[in-house]
């Protein structure tokens, strides 16, 4: 069902800021809150990840920082929303398919501390928000990139429950090769240590951010607490109008 604040939402540029660890759920609620208030869905991290990818092409150190800015500024990513998922290009070629896999993933996270970088993303994801409402997930959206979002969620999860939604994202027991959740569960916590630990825009909380924690909700519980923070925002910006 779509929400009856959709129509008063068209042409508005209303932000919804979604921040938080991996694997706390962030993607599907996105999803769900872009189709049902009709507002763009921008993952910020499919960014990151198409960097990481051509420093892996071009095999670059990913510590180095100096080659990294030269490879940034001959690098061009754009994203465009789409129903599922969004489309990754990258240089004009469509990556989108080659972002998910742990060697992706891992470069990602690595090339993301990086000061130069970040600035850089920033202000593409800026420029994406010019076309309308919009949805953007990430790790500093409602610290860094909207600090004036008109709504910040930061979802969380215990790590053990988070590593075990992602064994089950990368086909749990059938996956091949196979991975131990262990090791799922240990990865995922050396990338929150790096996103919670940078000196530069660490993953944290905005101060005006609504906490939603998913640890002992179903996803389908979760996706329905966020739509109901958006909604209370938006009855409150309505009253406030009248
Ligand atoms: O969200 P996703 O897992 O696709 O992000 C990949 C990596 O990109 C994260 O592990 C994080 O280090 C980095 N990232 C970030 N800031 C964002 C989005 C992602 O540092 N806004």
């Amino acid at each position: 069902m779509e929400s009856p604040f959709r129509s008063s939402l068209q042409g508005r540029k209303f932000i919804v800021a979604i921040d938080g660890p991996s694997g706390a759920g962030k993607s599907t609620i996105a999803r769900h809150l872009a189709r049902h208030f009709g507002l763009l869905n921008l993952e910020t991290g499919a960014m990151y990840r198409a960097f990481g990818l051509k420093a892996l092409r071009v095999g670059l150190p990913l510590d180095d920082h100096t080659a990294l800015e030269a490879l940034a500024a001959e690098t061009t990513i754009h994203l465009e929303p789409g129903e599922n998922e969004n489309r990754v290009l990258l240089d004009g070629e469509d990556v989108t398919g080659l972002l998910r896999n742990q060697t992706v993933t891992d470069a990602a996270s690595k090339v993301s501390v990086f000061p130069v970088i970040r600035a850089w993303m920033v202000r593409l994801q800026q420029q994406l928000a010019e076309a309308g409402g919009i949805v953007m997930e990430g790790r500093d959206i409602g610290t860094v990139v909207f600090p004036h979002a008109e709504v910040k969620i930061f979802l969380d999860a215990a790590p053990e429950v988070r590593g075990l939604r992602r064994y089950d994202q990368l086909g749990g027991k059938d996956s091949k090769p196979v991975v131990q959740p262990e090791e799922v569960i240990a990865d995922l916590r050396a990338r929150d240590q790096r996103d919670r630990n940078r000196a530069d825009s660490p993953l944290r909380p905005a101060e005006d951010s609504v906490l939603l924690d998913s640890t002992n909700m179903t996803l389908e519980e979760a996706v329905h607490a966020a739509e109901a923070i958006v909604e209370a925002r938006l009855q409150q910006k309505t009253s406030q109008v009248r």
